[in-house]
């Protein structure tokens, strides 16, 4: 039987507000919810993060995933950035997410030891983001796509619904791409079950939830996340809540067995979704690390079975310039064909938004 009971919210071990996150109500409030669940809040006299990790690298990853630092985000974070293929903007709430995944998206992005910040300058990030509207270069482009209006995505350095218990952040933006009459559209992709506070939002249709998923026998490389049935059951309540959902079926990893195991996954996923009627869109991300992230990674998870060899990878540039390890060709096109079958055999309704 699949696993679908609520995953334990997370608990910090401690929480730091710097001084300036104080100034702002948001930040007063998630010291509140903090303290609330009985979490240490530390009340910090500047805006100085003292974490005094141990030396031990293992600990140091260990104390630095159970500390939530508010803080206000930095100017540049109300300067959005372009993140296509997912969306035309970035638009960031929080920085850094508490689950253990050995092939984190994050280890190549984040800087120093990897603690989660939740920005408590809200409303200045909420009132950055018409300065964008219209201004979209992803969902202009593709016919697939122009129903959506200006994208904006709030998945690029976090994992927001892991932390909404804490923050309210996501409900609070929900609410206000409700309450926006332009259209637009707020996305997020998450690993965890937790949607009950974003249910009963006013949404008008204006955010598309997407559950990030991969099969149940690679969940060893997903520590820490809502198990993959209860994460697809969250999905189904959220469209029976009128919510436009999707499937982040990322990274995709052509490991022994892949076939079986993203057959069984995009079957269970076409059985929770089969009474879901609102729109419902596809992205399919392989695998892919640069040497960068492949060395951080290697020393968060020095025992990780996640394949990160040679072995049907080839060298790509990034748009940056930068290097990246993808799947070579033959394998990207035996997944690609692959997946076009399964997802039109179990999910009719849904379409497919790329493939990377
Ligand atoms: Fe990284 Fe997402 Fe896993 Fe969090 S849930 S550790 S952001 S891959």
């Amino acid at each position: 039987m699949s696993e679908t009971r609520p995953t334990r919210p997370w608990l910090p071990r401690r929480v730091l507000i710097t001084r300036s996150a104080l100034a702002w109500e948001h930040g007063q409030a998630i010291a509140a919810r903090a303290e609330a669940l009985g979490i240490p809040v530390e009340r910090l006299a500047s805006d100085r993060l003292a974490l005094g990790l141990p030396d031990d690298a293992a600990a140091a990853y260990a104390a630095a995933k159970k500390t939530l630092a508010v803080v206000v985000a930095p100017p540049g974070k109300l300067r959005l950035q372009p993140i296509a293929p997912s969306a035309d903007w970035r638009v960031d709430l929080a920085e850094g997410c508490p689950a253990h995944c050995s092939y984190c998206y994050l280890a190549g992005s984040l800087k120093g030891p990897p603690i989660t910040r939740a920005y408590a300058n809200l409303p200045a990030i909420v009132a950055a983001l018409p300065h964008y509207l219209g201004e979209g270069t992803v969902t202009s482009r593709s016919t697939a796509r122009a129903d959506e209006g200006t994208t904006y995505e709030a998945s690029c350095y976090t994992d927001p619904l892991a932390l909404e218990h804490l923050t309210g952040s996501l409900s609070a933006l929900i609410s206000a791409f409700g309450a926006w009459q332009a259209p637009v559209q707020l996305r997020f992709t998450t690993k965890f079950d937790a949607v009950e506070p974003l249910l009963d939002l006013d949404h008008q249709g204006r955010t598309r939830m997407r559950a990030s998923i991969n099969p149940a026998r690679f969940a060893r490389f997903e520590g820490g996340t809502s198990p993959v049935a209860a994460r697809l059951a969250a999905l189904a309540r959220m469209g029976r809540a009128g919510y436009p959902i999707g499937l982040t079926i990322a990274p995709i990893i052509a490991a022994e067995g892949w076939e079986a195991a993203y057959g069984e996954l995009i079957a269970q996923a076409g059985d929770a979704l089969a009474d879901v009627t609102t729109d419902c869109t596809i992205e399919l991300i392989t695998h892919r690390y640069t040497p960068g992230s492949k060395a951080v990674l290697d020393s968060w998870y020095p025992s990780s079975k996640l394949d990160m060899g040679a072995e049907n990878r080839v060298e790509k540039q990034t748009k940056f310039g930068s290097l990246k390890y993808v799947y070579d060709a033959g394998t990207m096109g035996t997944l690609k064909r692959f997946f076009a079958a399964e997802v039109a055999r179990h999910l009719p309704q849904a379409r497919i938004l790329y493939w990377t």
